[in-house]
């Protein structure tokens, strides 16, 4: 058996593995991705993306795509039966992100579901001639020093390969089966005593609700029928609906028939339905309790499993994967030394804990009749969850001590070091400060461009805010003129300084070599 070679090998296709690929192709890695699934995703599972992660997106290259996907965000309103003329709205989307508009040149929130984000990041990982490899299971894992042992199986024909790599991403889902070979143990409260069984089905469904926009979704709740017809593909549909155990139900209940039975009385005329897959599912609220194990990172639901209430997982699992790409894409480039990779866990894992914790709240759980699991005054506001963390790491150089049980929390973005960068629009609109931001390390200032650049290493792009966008900048950093911000690959500020400091060169080096740990 030869044995391939590659620098990361990715084990799951889902959001987490397929972002982390995605990022490390733009930071210049190769990486192998194996997914025992045979193809892409076909169901929606998360539908929307908030405004972090459609900036890692775009960052990308693919904010076009996503945004060509649909609406900001789809209706949801709820019925006595489909076939109903009274229609109420079920949540009130606007609300729950009220406030957040202003912080992102992206959407504060975007439909753009699973089985729609998983293509597109499909496509970008292989138009950079990297390999998504369907049909093909992680059998076998060993680590040693120097890299990682794998033992890869094809799935149809149960022929086996050998490879090694460098490092090893384990995104294989909530009942990781990685994080338990490497010996990781795992807190939180395990399955949610929420029991949810989806139903995906063929039909016309979406004639009875023409005026509701792309992805929308209708809650049908009478005496007989309580659930949610969400749209996959075409007329391609899932009602979810639950049961409760507590009551004798079970999910073996929901045989063929059932379910047609069920789906009509929704709808509440006959209509020509298929019954595709007939699926229960139990939420989980669970976090890795280590990030990283030797030369093996979890990211996404292996690492933070969350119900999908609040914070929404699919999020969290593209916003690890950004923080963990440039680490990996610096130490394999051997522009930074390993002791930075460990910074991946203790900034990600206080955000996983604290996200996963926040999603035992929210409205969806009021919508299901469900009791929320955490008491209402422990619930953070969405700009916590969303953008309000502060990193504390030996990745991010600060002075200040945090102000609260981690994760810190801050209330605003003002460029404080390991918190993402502030946005604002510059040029009349034309670009964000995001899109200063490049694949290295980028220093913002709004003066002493040519001092900046001189002290700056090639390793640091020197960019400068225009005089007419300066007063703004000043303003949302609290900087003053001559002073900086180093930031990160993820726009996450490493560094600060005030003002110019006496001998910046010096200044911007140390900052620099504690930061990459070389
Ligand atoms: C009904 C539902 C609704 C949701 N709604 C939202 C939402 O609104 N917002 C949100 O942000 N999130 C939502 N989520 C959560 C979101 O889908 C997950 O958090 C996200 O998919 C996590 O991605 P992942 O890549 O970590 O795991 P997964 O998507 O589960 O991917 C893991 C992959 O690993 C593969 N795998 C496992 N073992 C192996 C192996 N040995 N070899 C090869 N491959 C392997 C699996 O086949 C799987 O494809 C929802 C989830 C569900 C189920």
């Amino acid at each position: 058996m030869t044995t391939q070679h590659t620098p990361v090998l990715i084990v799951g296709a889902g959001a987490a593995g397929l972002a982390t690929a995605a990022l490390l192709a733009k930071h210049g890695a190769e990486s192998l991705v194996v997914e025992k699934r045979r193809e892409v995703f076909r169901y929606p599972k998360a539908r929307n993306l908030s405004f972090r992660t459609l900036e890692v997106l775009r960052g990308l290259g693919l904010a076009d795509e996503v945004h060509a996907v649909g609406a900001a965000t789809p209706d949801m309103v709820v019925k006595p039966a489909l076939n109903s003329a009274e229609e109420l709205p079920a949540i009130d989307i606007a609300a729950i992100f009220a406030g957040l508009e202003g912080l992102s040149p992206e959407p504060v929130i975007q439909y753009c579901p699973q089985s729609r984000l998983e293509p597109i990041l499909v496509r970008h990982i292989r138009n950079h001639r990297n390999e998504v490899r369907y049909g093909t299971e992680l059998a076998a894992v060993d680590q040693d020093a120097s890299g990682v042992s794998s033992v890869l199986r094809d799935v149809d024909s149960g022929e086996t390969t050998s490879i090694r790599s460098d490092y090893l991403v384990a995104a294989d889902g909530v009942h990781s089966h990685l994080r338990d070979v490497l010996g990781i143990s795992a807190s939180g409260r395990g399955a949610l005593p929420i029991y949810v069984v989806f139903i995906y089905f063929r039909g016309p469904w979406q004639r009875f609700v023409p005026h509701l926009g792309d992805g929308a979704s209708v809650q049908v709740k009478n005496t007989d029928v309580d659930g949610i017809f969400v749209p996959a593909d075409g007329d391609l549909c899932v009602f979810i609906t639950t049961y409760f155990p507590d009551r004798g139900q079970t999910a073996g209940e929901f045989t063929e028939q059932r379910c047609r039975d069920l789906i009509l009385s929704a709808v509440g005329e006959p209509i020509e339905i298929e019954i595709i897959d007939i699926a229960p599912w139990q939420p989980y609220q669970r976090v890795a309790d280590s990030f990283v194990c030797g030369r093996a990172f979890l990211v996404g639901d292996a690492a933070h499993a969350m119900p999908p209430f609040r914070a929404g997982g699919a999020n969290v699992a593209v916003q690890s994967a950004d923080n963990l790409a440039w680490k990996l894409a610096a130490v394999l480039h051997g522009q930074a030394g390993p002791e930075l990779l460990t910074t991946y866990h203790d900034e990600r894992h206080p955000v996983g804990a604290f996200s996963s914790r926040q999603s035992l709240t929210g409205p969806v759980l009021k919508l299901l009749d469900i009791d929320a699991e955490l008491d209402a005054d422990e619930e953070e506001p969405m700009f916590a969850l969303l953008a309000g963390h502060r990193y504390r790491s030996a990745a991010v150089i600060s002075d200040t001590a945090p102000t609260s049980a981690p994760p810190d929390l801050v209330t605003d973005l003002r460029g404080q070091p390991g918190t993402r960068i502030p946005h604002l629009w510059l040029e009349d609109g034309r670009l964000s400060t995001l899109d200063l931001v490049g694949t290295g390390f980028t220093l913002l200032t709004a003066e002493n461009r040519d001092t900046w650049a001189s002290a700056a290493s090639e390793h640091i792009a020197v960019q400068t805010i225009s005089d007419e966008d300066r007063e703004a900048w000043l303003c949302s950093t609290g900087l003053s003129p001559s002073g900086a911000l180093l930031v990160r690959p993820d726009s996450f500020v490493a560094w600060r300084a005030e003002s110019l400091p006496p001998d910046p060169t010096a200044e911007l080096s140390r900052a620099l070599h504690t930061i990459m740990a070389s």
